[in-house]
């Protein structure tokens, strides 16, 4: 890590899952894209850390996806072993949407334990799910995390104002995708963000943009959309978040 800003942030996409993925990973170090490639299951890291390892603005997360944990709790073992291997913890978190909420409750034990490992290590950064259980997410985060040994990234979230402004107070920040700013009640939430609490993802390849999979060069899109929102240009907009996203591992991973 250096100190050069990125082009662009994408602070939450699965690289990984994209057909032909070494190209993407070549592409994005390239055009210096700043990547957090989550990962979905522990099994995934040792192939995703070997893909990254000769890239400059690639970073690979630990991962154990929520709608997936009840499965996959068996990893955590795995989990818990290759966590002194990175400082970058995702897809973790809760979903308790109608197609995962039978799992709600071995979701909870799993992120809860995954909370405690990060806070008893130290010198991690999370990238966090939290459909329809941001108010739980924000519990547990309260109860488990340190904020100055932790810090957290809450992806694609869509809680209400007060939930917004709670997650602020407990110190997290906010990846924002462009599906996030289809929604007016979601718009009117970004629009309310500190801008120091602010960076852009993508979540592909799950996110379509003109009929493809959206791929880590689209967020200029993003940037244009959060400047209109936020009444800026996307060139202010590029700068605060390649800036925030430098100021998060500084804080989180450097001191
Ligand atoms: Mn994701």
């Amino acid at each position: 890590m250096t100190d050069v800003l990125p082009q662009l942030v994408d602070y939450h996409c699965h690289l990984d899952l994209y057909p032909q993925c070494e190209l993407l990973f070549e592409e994005c170090t390239e055009q210096n894209i700043s990547v957090l490639a989550v990962t979905t299951t522990p099994r995934a890291w040792p192939r995703n850390k070997e893909l990254a390892q000769s890239s400059s603005s690639i970073r690979v997360a630990l991962g154990l996806h929520p709608q997936i944990a009840a499965q996959r709790a068996v990893e955590l073992q795995l989990f818990e072993q290759y966590l002194g291997e990175t400082h970058f913890v995702g897809e973790v978190g809760l979903d308790a949407g109608p197609r995962f909420y039978r799992s709600f409750d071995t979701q909870l034990k799993v992120f809860e334990q995954i909370l405690k490992l990060c806070s008893e290590a130290g010198g991690k950064i999370l990238s966090v799910h939290s459909v329809r259980a941001a108010s739980h997410v924000l519990r547990l985060i309260r109860q488990h995390v340190d904020k100055s040994r932790v810090a957290v990234v809450l992806h694609w979230f869509t809680g209400n104002k007060t939930e917004a402004k709670r997650a602020v107070d407990l110190g997290c920040y906010f990846s924002i995708n462009q599906r996030m700013l289809d929604s007016p009640s979601t718009r009117l939430v970004v629009s309310s963000l500190p801008s120091d609490r602010i960076l852009t993802e993508t979540d592909g390849p799950f996110v379509e943009i003109h009929g493809r999979s959206v791929r880590p060069s689209d967020i200029e899109l993003t940037l244009r959309n959060l400047a209109e929102i936020r009444g800026t240009t996307s060139e202010d907009i590029r700068s605060v978040i390649a800036a925030n996203a430098l100021a998060l591992e500084k804080h989180a991973v450097f001191t």
